[in-house]
């Protein structure tokens, strides 16, 4: 396995295997990797003959008050997992080699990026949008692989691959959890013992609306209110959004009569944690 910081270097490397006929899976990561990450290295790896992990922190994505200059880092535990999965590159760019100091080309979402953490963290989704073009850019891989965790991130970056026609193949997979049912992410490492124990209540309103939406409700107002009420009675959780949107369009739905993402996020002390389900009708 090798660990590029060069631009030039991954974009010829993915190149001469396309040339050699071999297909290239890419997983963009912001690193500390965990089981969530390993598991869309994982299919990765079983569909592709050859992968590239990046590990960036993409400065453009944080709003100024967010966690962007403590966000987790462990480079060295980051190389073991790729290595001990068979991963072939990771690709680990510095910001000035990814931002020049007049950078100034962006791309925007409009519809999709509206609700939940687009209303949230106005900024986010241009970054994130900006920095996967770049991404697919320097590396042409076959296909890449998000997961549903970010909902709206996946449905956003398979419109924006749809709208402007790049040559790659988006991967949804499917959310990785705890043994409580919390879902993996590199943010939890933020969190005391006592919060830590508090997370769990993000996926236990989510179990209390897939019952009731497997009753049959269709009133997303009530699917609110369920998952509202029950965060309420964790003292250490503080609600961002609560939502119920259109799978596709992430427009908040009133009645439930398509597919329909329920989306949350929720502060446990000083940390903004999101999980979501989606149900079919
Ligand atoms: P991040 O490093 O947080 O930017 O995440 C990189 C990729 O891993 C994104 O596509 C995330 O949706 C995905 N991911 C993060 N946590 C999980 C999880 N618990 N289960 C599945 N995918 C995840």
């Amino acid at each position: 396995m090798e660990v590029l910081n060069s631009i030039e270097k991954v974009r010829y490397m993915v190149n001469m295997w396309k040339k050699e006929g071999l297909t290239v899976g890419f997983v963009p990561t912001m690193g500390y990797l965990h089981e969530g990450h390993k598991s869309l290295i994982e299919k990765a790896i079983n569909e592709n003959d050859k992968v590239v992990v990046s590990i960036f922190v993409n400065p453009i994505q944080f709003g100024p008050k967010e966690d962007l200059s403590n966000y987790p880092k462990d480079l060295k535990s980051d190389m073991k997992l790729c290595e001990a999965e068979g991963v072939d590159i990771i690709f680990n760019p510095e910001n000035k080699a990814m931002y020049f100091d007049d950078f100034s080309t962006y791309i925007d979402i409009n519809e999709l990026g509206e609700e939940l953490c687009g209303k949230s963290r106005p900024i986010h989704f241009r970054g994130v949008c900006t920095v996967v073009a770049k991404l697919f850019n320097i590396i042409p891989a076959n296909k890449a692989y998000f997961g549903e965790k970010d909902a709206q991130q996946l449905a956003i970056i398979k419109r924006i691959v749809r709208d402007l026609n790049f040559d790659i193949e988006i991967i949804g997979c499917s959310i990785i959890r705890e043994t409580d049912g919390l879902a993996k992410s590199s943010r939890n490492s933020y969190l005391s013992k006592e919060e830590r124990k508090a997370a769990v209540i993000l996926f236990k309103s989510l179990e209390k609306a897939k019952d009731i939406l497997n009753n049959g409700e269709k009133n997303s107002e009530v699917i609110r209110k369920v998952i509202i009420d029950n965060i309420e009675k964790e003292i250490l959780a503080k609600i961002d959004y609560v939502q119920v949107v259109d799978s596709l369009s992430m427009r908040v739905v009133d009645k439930i009569e398509k597919s329909i993402l329920v989306a949350i996020a929720v502060k446990i002390g000083k940390t903004r944690l999101i999980d979501n389900f989606t149900f079919e009708v």
